[in-house]
């Protein structure tokens, strides 16, 4: 087909999409986070975009804070989000592995399901206590977000609210 031959940069542009999109998208390393922290109906959320600029604003604060708190690696060559499982399952043994922040969440919740104390896993993870208490904070904010998402997703879906509750 020759039809296009005169709009060779539309041709071009269509195999390669990736550079189309906005910097702001789903392939963001904490795209994952706003878009837990968001909610359908937070003023500025683009259509189809997984957060309004407000949670992404936040993710990425505390992303950057949560990098200078623990020490963990900003560059990684892999995809942040990715845990590496290997990496987790060798810090939770003791072992002393460089992990990324979600690789030391994921860890931190890991042996907290094992039923470790704060000091033991500090122990394990090489980190001391107090750290380990803020990661857990941090842990428990993810939480309540998704909570809070969940529960807002029932309720649109129609189902009972306690007796009781009045409009705001
Ligand atoms: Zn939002």
């Amino acid at each position: 087909m020759q039809s296009d031959s005169r709009y060779p940069l539309a041709s071009d542009r269509s195999e390669r999409p990736v550079e189309e999109r906005s910097h702001f998208d789903r392939r963001h390393p904490v795209s994952a986070v706003a878009a837990r922290l968001c909610s359908p109906d937070h003023a500025g959320r683009p259509v189809g975009g997984p957060a309004c600029g407000r949670c992404w604003e936040r993710a990425i604060r505390d992303d950057e804070r949560f990098v200078i708190e623990f020490d963990v690696p900003r560059e990684v060559k892999r995809d942040p989000m990715l845990v590496d499982d290997i990496a987790v399952q060798l810090a939770c043994q003791g072992e002393p592995v460089r992990l990324t922040a979600v690789e030391l969440r994921t860890a931190v919740s890991r042996l907290v399901g094992q039923g470790l104390d704060r000091s033991e896993i500090g122990r394990r993870l090489n980190r001391d206590a107090a750290m380990i208490g803020r990661v857990l904070v941090t842990l428990q904010a993810m939480a309540t977000a998704a909570e809070t998402q969940a529960a807002k997703a029932a309720g649109q879906a129609g189902e009972a609210v306690p007796a009781g509750g009045e409009a705001a």
